[in-house]
Parts: structure tokens; C-alpha cells; sequence
């Protein structure tokens, strides 16, 4: 099997409807398809955040010949159709439940590392003089009822401990700084965060990775992989790429097929967007809604939204477990619902744009960053579960330094980075059967939110 979900999440040579897309200027840079046999200290397979940030800091800090190859245009997948949300995040497992695992200190490690990498992405967009849109300087996690605010209290303390700046907002004074909805019953704050126009990012991230001195192929879909000696053969319609060494990335748009080493252990799920018309300050003011800030409300199934730098109202949430089209419909009619339900004032916008796409979770609940035991030669990053603004662009670069480290010998494990985020996520068990476990997840996510537990 090729692909998990409905091959209409494949289609590799059509945009999404975005409204990103509809708003970033064409791409400035070059990235031809691979034409004829070419070779290369370092071919990345995904032209997404990992795949880019690896190549940028192996051209740029390490002066390697590193050339993605990527099967749509540059940011096809979900680096250029995401919600923007540059948050805190990459795993579903909680706080405590990291620290039950991990321990504290491993723990302040990973939260010290998201920071780092909300940092990164910054810094990337300034210095790179990309013009990504950056907005807010938190993200909003927003209780729906007195005991859910009471929790998120207890979360924005252990966050704390562990590094990151919070802070607590009753309802009323929520209603002043965030928005006013008569679901919300307060929230709190978690900084670094804040919102960008992930289109722009990902083609100014490309154009710097080219300026660095990589190449970037778009429209070129690796369709077989060969070992040639100590060289991997990675075959495209009209060329190959020869390299010693190859980054695997690809997330949930991951191409499992292309190496047993990575088959059955990512689990994509879809997620699917709308946006309204746009809205000036007055009218956002009125309606009810005072910051820049990204927000979520804290649900297993839950929605994130923010308001886009043209005052356009953005809703995110989970679509169905097959991907299909028709079904997608029904997942944009719920989105609309769901503003209804939770934002009245919101509910008679015109709502211009409508996508979706694949992220993706793993059966151990965090990313993973590696190199396949059965060849140290191939390094992958991927598993950000919904987060991979800050988390990608950091894996891509930690990969990079890893992979040009003359020091890091064989070890398969990048021991030097937080234990959280170390090593392969296991193989699910009768792996064709993922879409059926997510669709048992789904439900489970929705009783638990009924029965709020
Ligand atoms: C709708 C949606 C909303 C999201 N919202 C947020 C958010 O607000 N904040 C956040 O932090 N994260 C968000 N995410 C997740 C985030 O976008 C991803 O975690 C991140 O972009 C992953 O980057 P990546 O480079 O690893 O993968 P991707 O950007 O998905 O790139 C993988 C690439 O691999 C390419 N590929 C696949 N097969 C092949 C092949 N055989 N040959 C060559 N190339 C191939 C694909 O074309 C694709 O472009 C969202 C994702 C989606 C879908």
C-alpha cells in the first residue's frame, strides 16, 4: 500500500485551496526538477520545514552539498497549509506524564528545546529577512468550564517549573485581552508562542537554504530507492540522486513505502481549516475579539483559531479517518458549526477558504529524531503531532548538526538531545489497520470530552 489515507490528500501537483496560497506572493527561487543522474554528500527526501532546515544548516554552518528533493511544489505538504501557530507543543503526552516517564530534568530539556525552537524560528524569519508575518507573543490555551480553568491552572504551574513563562487570565479579564465567547470561562498563557503565515516562511526558508548554496528539486517525487554500494540511489520520473547519506522526512505525508525502516510507525491524521472574509479592528472589536494571540480550547478534540494579519477569523480542528473528499465536506460543515456553537458573533461571516492536510502523531505520543538501526546512513525526523512550526524547524537543524558531527560515531541515538524526542516510535501492530485505530481514538477523544475527563 502506497498511501494510507484517500489519494486525494496526494495529489502532488495541485496547491491546496489555502488561503495561504491565495496570499503569498510566487515564489522567488529556482527549484527545478531533477533532470538526469546527480549525486550529493546529502539528498533529503520532503521539501518541508525538516527537510529545508537541514539542508539550510548543512549548506550554511557545514558548507555540505545537500539537495532536497520534494514531490509537490516547495512546502506542497503541511509546511505551507498549516494554521501558523509557532507554540509550545510536539507531543500528546502531558507534562506529567513526561516527567513520570523521563524524569524533571529530562523534561525542562524538551521544554527548553521548544522554547529554542520558537526562538529559532524568529530568528530565522528576521535574519533571513523573510517577510513571514509574525503576530502575538503567546499562545492562548482557553477553558470551556470553571473545572477546565481550574486545570489549566495546575498545567500553567507545572509548566512553569519546567522553564516556560505562563500566566493565568480569569473570564473577565479574557474577556478584555482575548475574546469574548460565552464558552470561555478564563485561560492561561504560554510564551514563547505566537502566529505566522507559514507559506511565506517556508518559501523564504527555501530561498535562504538556496542563497546558503543547497538545491532544492520541486516536483520530484522519489519513486524508488536503491543501496548502490555505499552510496543510496533515490530515483525520481526523470533522474536519480547518488549520496552517502540520506535525511528521511515527510511526516504525515511520510512516504512509507520507500523504506522498511519507517513503514507502519507514523500515524497521519487529517486536520482541515476554514477562514472568513476580513475584518477590520473596528469591526473585530466589536464582535467581541482584542488579540493577535493564537489560541485553543483545552478539549482532546479540540480547535485552534486566531485572527490573520488582515482580521480574517481562522478555525482549525480534526476531519474524518479516511481522507476522502466528500467527507471532507462534512468535516468543513462542522468547522462552520463549531464557530456557530462557540463564537455567535462569528457564526453569519462569509467564510472564503477551506483546506486540509496530514499531520502526525506516533504510537509513543512524541517526535523522534533517528537513524534506522538497520542503516546509521539514513536519518529521519518526524512525529510532531499538529506542532511542527518550531518542532520541525529545530529537528531539521538538529539532524543537520548531528549528520556533521565528526564526533557522533555510530550511535543510532542522538543521545546528546532531550531522551523525549530520542530514537524511532515503534511499528503499530498490523500497521494497514491505522485508519480503523483512529477512528477508535476519535471517538474516544469526543466521549472523554463529553464526559469532561
Ligand atoms: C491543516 C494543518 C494545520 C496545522 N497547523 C499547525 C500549526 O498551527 N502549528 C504547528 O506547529 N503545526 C501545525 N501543523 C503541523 C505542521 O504543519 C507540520 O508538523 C510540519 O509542517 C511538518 O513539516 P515536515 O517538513 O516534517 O513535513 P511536511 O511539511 O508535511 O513535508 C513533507 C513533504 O514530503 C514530501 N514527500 C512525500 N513523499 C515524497 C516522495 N516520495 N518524494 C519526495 N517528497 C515527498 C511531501 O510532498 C511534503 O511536502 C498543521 C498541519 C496541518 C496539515
Amino acid at each position: 500500500m502506497k498511501h494510507l489515507f484517500d489519494a486525494s490528500l496526494y495529489r502532488f501537483d495541485e496547491a491546496q485551496p489555502s488561503y495561504w496560497e491565495a496570499s503569498a506572493p510566487p515564489a522567488e527561487f529556482d527549484a527545478p526538477p531533477l533532470e538526469g543522474d546527480a549525486s550529493c554528500d546529502v539528498a533529503i527526501v520532503g521539501g518541508g520545514y525538516t527537510g529545508l532546515a537541514a539542508a539550510y544548516f548543512l549548506a550554511r554552518d557545514f558548507g555540505l552539498d545537500a539537495r532536497v528533493l520534494e514531490a509537490g511544489h516547495i512546502g506542497w505538504g503541511a509546511s505551507g497549509r498549516n494554521g501558523g501557530f509557532c507554540c509550545i507543543g510536539g507531543t500528546k503526552l502531558s507534562p506529567a506524564a513526561q516527567i513520570r516517564r523521563f524524569g524533571r530534568d529530562e523534561t525542562r530539556r524538551y521544554y527548553r528545546c521548544q522554547a529554542d525552537a520558537v526562538r529559532l524560528v524568529r530568528e530565522l524569519g528576521e535574519s533571513e529577512s523573510i517577510d513571514f508575518q509574525p503576530q502575538g507573543d503567546a499562545e492562548f490555551a482557553v477553558a470551556e468550564s470553571d473545572a477546565g480553568y481550574r486545570a489549566l491552572l495546575d498545567e500553567a504551574e507545572m509548566l512553569q517549573s519546567l522553564g516556560l513563562e505562563t500566566g493565568a487570565h480569569p473570564r473577565d479579564e479574557f474577556r478584555e485581552i482575548g475574546y469574548d465567547a460565552p464558552h470561555q470561562h478564563g485561560a492561561i498563557s504560554i510564551r514563547p508562542g505566537f502566529g505566522l503565515h507559514p507559506l511565506r516562511y517556508v518559501r523564504g526558508l527555501a530561498a535562504a537554504t538556496i542563497r546558503h548554496g543547497a538545491t532544492l528539486h520541486a516536483h520530484s517525487e522519489v519513486r524508488a530507492w536503491r543501496r548502490d554500494g555505499g552510496q543510496h540511489r533515490l530515483e525520481t520520473a526523470r533522474g536519480s540522486l547518488r549520496a552517502p547519506r540520506v535525511i528521511l522526512t515527510g511526516n504525515g505525508f511520510m512516504p512509507e513505502h520507500l523504506h522498511a525502516g519507517v513503514y507502519g510507525r507514523p500515524l497521519p491524521l487529517q486536520s482541515a481549516i476554514v477562514t472568513s472574509r476580513p475584518m477590520s479592528s473596528d469591526e473585530l472589536r466589536a464582535r467581541g475579539w482584542h488579540t493577535q494571540n493564537p489560541a485553543f480550547n483545552a478539549r482532546h478534540m479540540f480547535y485552534y483559531y486566531r485572527v490573520l494579519g488582515d482580521g480574517r477569523f481562522m478555525l482549525g480542528g480534526r476531519a474524518d479517518h479516511t481522507g476522502r473528499a466528500d467527507r471532507a465536506e462534512l468535516a468543513f460543515a462542522e468547522l462552520r458549526r463549531g464557530i456557530a456553537r462557540l463564537w455567535p458573533q462569528f457564526a453569519d461571516l462569509d467564510y472564503t477558504h477551506r483546506w486540509r492536510g496530514l499531520v502526525c502523531f506516533a504510537a509513543n505520543l512524541r517526535p523522534s529524531i533517528g537513524r534506522m538501526p538497520e542503516d546509521p546512513s539514513v536519518y529521519f525526523a518526524f512525529g510532531y503531532h499538529g506542532n511542527g512550526v518550531n518542532t520541525a524547524t529545530w529537528s531539521g537543524r538538529e539532524v543537520a548538526r548531528w549528520l556533521a558531527d565528526p564526533a557522533a560515531g555510530d550511535d543510532v541515538l542522538p543521545r546528546h538531545l532531550p531522551a523525549i524526542i530520542r530514537g524511532r516510535p515503534p511499528r503499530f501492530p498490523l500497521a494497514f489497520l491505522r485508519r480503523q485505530y483512529l477512528r477508535a481514538g476519535l471517538a474516544a477523544w469526543r466521549l472523554r470530552d463529553w464526559l469532561h475527563i
